[in-house]
């Protein structure tokens, strides 16, 4: 059996718990949530965490949290269940040795006995004699299964190997994105599959999962095309309908090199705390081997769920690009409207950096979402990245006590003309009444008076920059005007006016 089209599609995700969910990760899972939800069929996590001493529910837990803030939600795995459950490995391995048991049954696997001496002795005569075939010499095959039965019964340390059919000739994988791939028969052994300490192998445990949850596509790493074959093994040995596979390449580094901790942040928690926006990493992963088409690199998750599909999948490695994940980024945030900049991006970077002193930051937006919205309207244009808003609003919670850049104030206030600059911009803007504190009366406010006072534009703007917002990078200085309100706007003139000239 093979054909598994007919089937509806299931697809899972199933990370091993030995470390933080990495970009490699989360792209393979993308792809999965992804191929779920353009076939209307069911994504399911699984986590895999059979290795007792690199596994913990930290790492499980960090991977469910990634998972969530990627926005890719599971069918059933943990926290929503399911009717294939359990979905950990450690809480089937029950299912594992019945498994096993049942092909000893069938002749389809067999007890080994075999200690690593003899293993490795067997190895090295094979390599000596250049025998083609270097895998398990099979010794233990052909022991009588009553007789073997009776050893296992009198508690001789065993091992379980799969009977792979002598004459079962080479395993073609069809692989969705490598096309055929051949693996010849002599790379092939009796390989095992349940360990002597009680546990299944990899190969073992994924084939059983895969098969018993009705897994129609297997999309993971290529790291894992040369276990295929093994697989394939299994699901013939249990009579079990084998998945289509999909490889997917492997993330390099701008040096060719496999991505790794050298070239940077490689979890994906690290990219949420550097403050990407999640539809924009999800949307710079997809592109790292799939495409929609040619050139389109803006492809909302929406428009990914209806269209992604395994023939756009590329066999060759994808490099991880961080220029493009910024520019990708930048667009995201481009595109939303004032107020999701504020409430998504804006006002979580303020209460994170102390700045907003609310609980959290729906409760802070709340406290003032007309304030928020005009600083996201001119934050939003100048930010790529969420954190650089933190920098351009801080002179915005400093009362009427400027933190002075001084480079600023020499080059701007203390300059012969700038303390009549201020005393005018004071008085202009000491007309304006509370009600009408807004960036256009303020511009309007002060645009006659560099000509009236006989100065340029630069020097004129530059003093009352300088002394509202202590630098010159802040934003345009109606907005930031009417964002300080009109009390500590005219304070901080007032202020500033000693260091001036
Ligand atoms: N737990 C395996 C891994 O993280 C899953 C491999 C597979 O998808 O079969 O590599």
């Amino acid at each position: 059996m093979s054909s598994t089209e007919a089937r509806p599609v299931r697809v899972r995700f199933a990370p091993s718990p030995t470390g933080k969910l990495h970009v490699g990760g989360a792209r393979t899972a993308i792809y999965n949530w992804a191929f779920a939800r353009a076939n209307h069929g069911t994504f399911i996590l699984r986590i895999d965490d059979t290795d007792p001493t690199r596994s913990t529910e930290e790492n499980t837990q960090i991977i469910l949290r990634a998972m969530k803030w990627l926005g890719l939600d599971w069918d059933e795995g943990p926290e929503v269940g399911g009717d294939f459950g359990p979905y950990w490995q450690t809480e089937r391995l029950d299912i594992y040795r019945k498994a096993a048991e049942r092909l000893v049954a069938d002749g389809r696997a067999y007890y080994c006995f075999c200690t690593p001496e003899k293993l490795a002795a067997d190895k090295k005569a094979a390599q000596e004699r250049h025998d083609p075939f270097q895998g398990y010499q099979r010794t233990c095959r052909d022991i009588d299964p009553a007789e073997a039965q009776r050893r296992v019964d009198a508690g001789e340390p065993h091992t379980i190997r799969i009977k792979v059919p002598l004459d079962r000739g080479d395993v073609v994988v069809r692989d969705a994105v490598h096309g055929d791939v051949t693996f010849e028969a002599n790379t092939l052994d009796d390989f095992i599959i349940f360990r002597s300490d009680g546990t299944p192998t990899y190969n073992f445990a994924t084939v059983v999962d895969d098969s018993m949850m009705g897994i129609t596509h297997v999309i993971r790493g290529d790291d894992h095309l040369s276990n295929t074959p093994r697989q394939i093994m299994v699901y013939e040995a249990l009579g079990a309908p084998t998945p289509t596979f999909a490889h997917i390449s492997m993330i390099l580094g701008p040096d060719g090199k496999k991505l790794s901790k050298r070239h940077g942040a490689t979890s994906v928690e690290e990219y949420r705390d550097a403050g990407y926006d999640s539809d924009a990493f999800v949307n710079y992963l997809a592109l790292l081997g799939w495409a929609l088409d040619g050139d389109t690199t803006i492809v909302p998750r929406d428009v990914l769920a209806k269209s992604f599909s395994l023939d756009h999948v590329s066999k060759n490695p994808a490099t991880f690009d961080l220029k493009k994940l910024d520019w990708i980024n930048g667009q995201y945030l481009q595109a939303m409207t004032d107020q999701e900049f504020a409430r998504t991006q804006l006002v979580p970077q303020l209460v994170s950096a102390g700045l907003e002193s609310a609980a959290d930051a729906e409760a802070a937006y709340a406290a003032k979402p007309a304030w928020f919205d005009l600083l996201a309207s001119v934050l939003k244009p100048r930010t790529t990245l969420a954190p650089q808003v933190v920098e351009k609003s801080r002179f915005l919670y400093w009362g009427e006590d400027v933190q002075f850049d001084e480079k600023s104030v020499n080059k701007n206030l203390a300059k012969d003309g700038a303390r009549g600059y201020l005393e005018a911009a004071r008085d202009a803007l000491a007309a304006l009444d509370a009600d009408g504190w807004n960036a256009a009366a303020i511009d309007a406010a002060l645009e006659p008076l560099p000509d009236a006072l006989g100065t340029n534009k630069r020097k004129f703007y530059g003093a009352v920059r300088v002394a509202e917002c202590g630098n010159q990078v802040s934003p345009p200085l109606g907005e930031s005007l009417e964002l300080l309100g009109r009390d500590v706007a005219l304070a901080r003139l007032e202020r500033a006016l000693p260091l001036a000239k």
